[in-house]
């Protein structure tokens, strides 16, 4: 017994951390500093893991200051299955609002990034996943079709899970919906740069995320179709360490380049100016 209260007495001496002050990084399993990581730009300070970030911080990050101007902001989605897991997709739609604060699990808009007007999609992983359902594919459309309209380069940041489930067939035909946009838009010299976060998998990956005319990741970055557990399952196979990663994708040339959420505006922006040097951009600066 006296082992028992001691053990006890033990666990209530134990210091209380005030919640939120720490985060424990994905990556390293460090525990770092919350603040420390926020300034950081979300990149954890030990590794170089990249957090997960809003649509709207990402804005914020890639956007000229005061430059967004957002559109297709009234769209919302509907549930034409009526569809019901253990909770109603409905409800899913209710939750993901409040949680995120945003109506749908990507953000679309005009906005200017080191001069050059852009048309930006920017996904979010806060609503269900980032996941890719019928007002997601709308709303790149749109912006894809707006972007060949004015002549602007298309920028779209990924971050999802794939397909939306709820909306069963529906979410499935958002690939090729969101293809042939793509299609369309490069009739065009325009060009598509595709960003890729964490995660980007699925349908994402099998539309939008790899149509890109450059491909970048961000470092660490877990990017596939299937998760390891299910590849490993069907080849019987061990995958190597690294599988998914970033790093391992642009070794394997799937992507064209790994650049730290820091340089990634600068990366894109002199991007846009070779491009412009070829006179494939519009060259209209404010
Ligand atoms: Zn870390």
């Amino acid at each position: 017994m006296a082992w028992f209260k001691k053990e006890k007495t033990a666990i209530t001496k134990r210091v209380k951390i005030p919640e939120g002050l720490w985060v424990k990084c994905d990556n390293c399993k460090e525990i770092v500093y919350r603040k420390e990581v926020e300034k950081n730009l979300k990149v954890c300070p030990k590794c170089n893991y990249h957090f997960r970030i809003s649509a709207k911080e990402r804005i914020l990050l890639l956007a000229d200051e005061g430059s967004f101007k957002e559109i297709g902001e009234n769209l919302m989605s509907v549930d034409p299955l009526n569809f019901k897991d253990q909770v109603t997709y409905k409800e899913r739609l209710k939750e993901s609002l409040k949680k995120s604060n945003i109506s749908e699990a990507v953000i679309t808009g005009e906005a200017v990034m080191g001069g050059y007007p852009v048309m930006l999609i920017v996904f979010d992983f806060a609503f269900m996943g980032g996941s890719m359902g019928s007002v997601v594919g709308e709303k790149f459309t749109i912006a894809a079709e707006k972007a060949l309209d004015e002549e602007l380069p298309l920028i779209s940041i990924t971050s999802s899970g794939g397909a939306r489930m709820q909306e069963g067939i529906l979410s499935l035909m958002q690939m090729a919906k969101t293809s042939a946009a793509i299609a369309r838009f490069n009739r065009s010299t325009l060009p598509y740069i595709s960003i890729l976060s964490d995660p980007t998998f699925g349908g994402v990956t099998a539309s939008i995320a790899m149509l890109g005319d450059i491909i970048i990741a961000e470092p660490k970055s877990l990017i596939g179709f299937a998760g390891p557990r299910v590849i490993e399952q069907t080849i019987k196979q061990q995958l190597p360490e690294d599988f998914q990663r970033a790093e391992f994708l642009l070794q394997h040339g799937m992507i064209d380049m790994v650049i730290n959420r820091r340089e990634l505006k600068q990366t894109i922006v002199k991007l846009l100016s070779l491009i412009d040097g070829n006179s494939k951009v519009k060259s209209e600066k404010l």
